[in-house]
């Protein structure tokens, strides 16, 4: 605490060290919460003595046995257990600076922007003497006092006045004899003489001194003479001014202070140095705009680095397709944050300039989150649409379900959970809606229920002409083997019940996938044509070369080798082999004639293909042997040259059976 730092060296450089500095001294959250107090006088006046005694600080002090002036440029301390900054400044006589009176007035000028309290330091036989070195500074301060602050403040002090100063004469090696009150009206008069020769401002001219400087004086003992009364006294001073306490009358007064936050004091002082270096006009309502703007602006742009590292977890999962839960909540947490961050320091600032840089933080703010809300609805779309294709499919393998009702439950349900989530990321006071999102995903999940059915529909249709194949491979086989008149009744009846089974079956289970009749009809076409196609497959089956010739074969041999009875016959020399030969030979190739066409007794047995209803391509995709079958033609079974030549190769098998029979009465008679 007792560091001090050479605010404005030798070189007038200013210090690049007194924003850590303030920080060392624990005054950077201070707020408005601290004051600057600056001391003037003329040099070897006991300024420096006076500050250390005053505030513990530990400026310089000349060595009594070399006499030279020790503060050179302006230093600072910060007061002990006060949260106060003392300013000790080169003394005015400008004795070993020659002529450079120059610093003095910029270093008054420089120390007026910031302080809220002047001490003036002078000996007690320097009071009447008008033409005193601080009486001349004490006119250049009342002048600069005007441009400095009073120029722009409308604009810039719109609620409260410009502030006052306090200056505060501190009387030094006071005998006595001269009571403070002869002191204070001698000094009194000569600043309001000094007051009235200023040149003042337009519409300024009757202002009054107390209207911008408050007057304040005290008196010291000689340190060297009355050493305990020096102390007694400074120490009164100390506690009864600077200290806050009921008793005491505290001179901090608000109205002195020079708003600028202590955040932001590095900054000003720095701004204020290098107009009054450069001589340019110093405007401190302009200084302070520009002093918001630029810590708003710095302020702002931590809170922003803060709010983007609050960001990264959410960031990447979001953008790459997941649906982050707390993305909500991170995003109005780190919002809060960031503008809680802002406010607690920003809002001390130009009360207009802090408001429109809020609302550009806030601004900021929408913007970066407004793809991750934007990506976070397209997530939840797809979220949605996922969830709800399973719960379809999941309800449906129920065995009674009510087709409209899981829909209407089911679609219901995610477009809820929808719109909760995504009213859960929309934040407020942005222009952020899902509703566009909502209103796809309201035509994507009928999308959904359509093609669910529709899927449901082919299930049932595949399943049913499995089945259908699987029975009518059993009857078909069993029709074809025992040939007879009535072989394509047999057939076409038991077809016929069968499909119509199926197409209950079919109906039903349609009907609760909420077919209309329309539709029910135009698949159910599309069953039956499959069912023909299944029935027709296996007869080219049945009726293959190898199993037709099988077949007749075997017919021939029952008729040949068995009697009537259905004994076997043993060949004897009186029967008539080729009277029974050719009698079962001309039976046989009469069954083969039946399997020519399908082609029943009875008409009513003929089945009935239902053409193809293009309405039926809406729900059902359909193969192309089923667009461009052709019954008519399904209804011919063998083609002219095949049934020959089926024949020809009967003959040549019933030729072998009949000679091999002739064969064995040759063989029994020559035994
Ligand atoms: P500064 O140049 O105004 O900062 O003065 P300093 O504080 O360095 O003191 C200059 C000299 O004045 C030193 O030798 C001090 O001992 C002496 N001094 C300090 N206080 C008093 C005082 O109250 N009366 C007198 N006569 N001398 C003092
Ligand atoms: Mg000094």
């Amino acid at each position: 605490m007792g560091s001090r730092l050479h605010v404005v060296n030798e070189e007038k450089e200013f210090s690049s060290q007194l924003s850590p500095q303030l920080g060392e001294w624990g005054l950077s959250n201070a707020g408005f919460n601290y004051n600057v107090v600056s001391v003037f006088g003329s040099q070897s006046t006991g300024k420096s003595t006076l500050l250390n005694r005053l505030f513990g600080t530990t400026f310089d002090v000349m060595n009594e046995s070399q006499r030279r002036q020790t503060t050179k440029g302006i230093w600072m301390c910060k007061a002990k257990e006060i949260p106060l900054l003392v300013m000790d400044v080169e003394g005015t006589d400008g004795r070993e600076r020659g002529e450079d009176q120059d610093f003095e007035r910029k270093s008054a000028l420089f120390s007026l922007a910031a302080s809220s309290v002047l001490l003036i330091n002078m000996w007690e036989h320097q009071v009447g003497l008008y033409q005193g070195a601080n009486m001349g500074l004490l006119k250049t301060v009342m002048e600069v006092n005007f441009s400095m602050f009073i120029a722009n403040s409308q604009a810039s002090f719109p609620e409260s006045k410009p502030p006052k100063t306090l200056l505060l004469f501190v009387i030094r090696d006071h005998i006595g004899t001269t009571p403070l009150d002869n002191l204070r009206s001698t000094l009194t008069n000569d600043i309001e003489n000094i007051w009235n020769s200023v040149s003042k401002p337009e519409g300024l001219a009757k202002a009054d001194l107390s209207d911008y400087f408050d007057l304040g004086f005290v008196t010291l003992p000689h340190k060297l003479l009355q050493p305990d009364e020096f102390d007694h006294q400074t120490s009164t001073i100390r506690n009864d001014y600077f200290t806050k306490s009921t008793s005491g009358n505290y001179i901090l007064k608000p109205e002195y202070h020079r708003q600028i936050p202590a955040d932001g004091l590095s900054h000003y002082l720095q701004t204020i140095w290098d107009k009054v270096q450069n001589n340019k006009d110093l405007d401190v309502p302009t200084q302070q705009e520009l002093l918001a703007q630029y810590r708003c602006d710095e302020i702002a742009a931590e809170a922003l680095k803060v709010f983007h590292s609050r960001l990264i977890a959410v960031r990447k999962p979001v953008e790459v397709g997941k649906f982050v839960p707390e993305l909500g909540k991170v995003m109005r947490d780190s919002k809060k944050e960031a503008l809680d961050m802002f406010d607690s320091t920003a809002f001390r600032y130009t009360k207009t300039v802090y408001e429109k840089k809020r609302e550009e933080l806030t601004e900021t703010i929408s913007t970066t989150l407004s793809p991750l809300y934007i990506n976070q609805v397209k997530n939840l779309h797809k979220k949605a649409i996922d969830s709800y294709k399973k719960e379809l499919h999941a309800r449906l393998k129920s065995d009674s379900y009510d087709f409209s009702n899981v829909v209407k439950e089911s679609s219901i349900h995610h477009l809820q959970t929808f719109i909760d989530q995504a009213k859960e990321i929309t934040l407020a006071g942005t222009d952020w809606s899902y509703i566009e999102t909502l209103e796809q995903l309201k035509v994507d999940i009928d999308t959904v229920s359509a093609d669910c059915r529709s899927d449901e529909l082919i299930k049932l249709l595949n399943q049913l002409e499995r089945s259908i194949q699987k029975d009518a491979g059993e009857f078909v086989e069993v029709s074809l083997n025992n040939p007879d008149a009535e072989m394509w009744d047999k057939v076409l009846d038991r077809f016929n019940a069968l499909i119509e089974r199926s197409k209950t079956s079919y109906v039903t289970k349609a009907k609760r996938l909420n077919s209309t009749d329309q539709e029910i009809k135009a698949t159910t076409g599309s069953l039956l044509r499959r069912a023909w196609i299944s029935l027709r497959n296996k007869i080219e089956e049945q009726c293959s070369e190898s199993i037709l010739l099988f077949r007749l074969r075997t017919i021939f041999e029952d008729k040949f080798r068995y009697d009537d009875k259905g004994i076997p016959r043993v060949w004897r020399p009186t029967d008539d082999i080729e009277a029974i030969y050719a009698d079962a030979r001309e039976y046989t190739l009469q069954l083969l004639k039946l399997y020519r066409n399908i082609k029943p007794q009875d008409i009513n047995n003929l089945f009935t293909y239902p053409q193809l209803d293009d309405s039926v391509l809406d729900i059902i995709k359909v193969s192309d042997l089923e667009e461009s079958y052709n019954y008519e033609e399904s209804l011919q079974v063998l083609g002219e040259a095949k049934e020959a030549q089926l024949a020809g190769r009967f003959k040549k098998d019933a030729d072998a059976i009949y000679v091999e029979a002739k064969r064995s009465v040759v063989s029994s008679i020559s035994k």
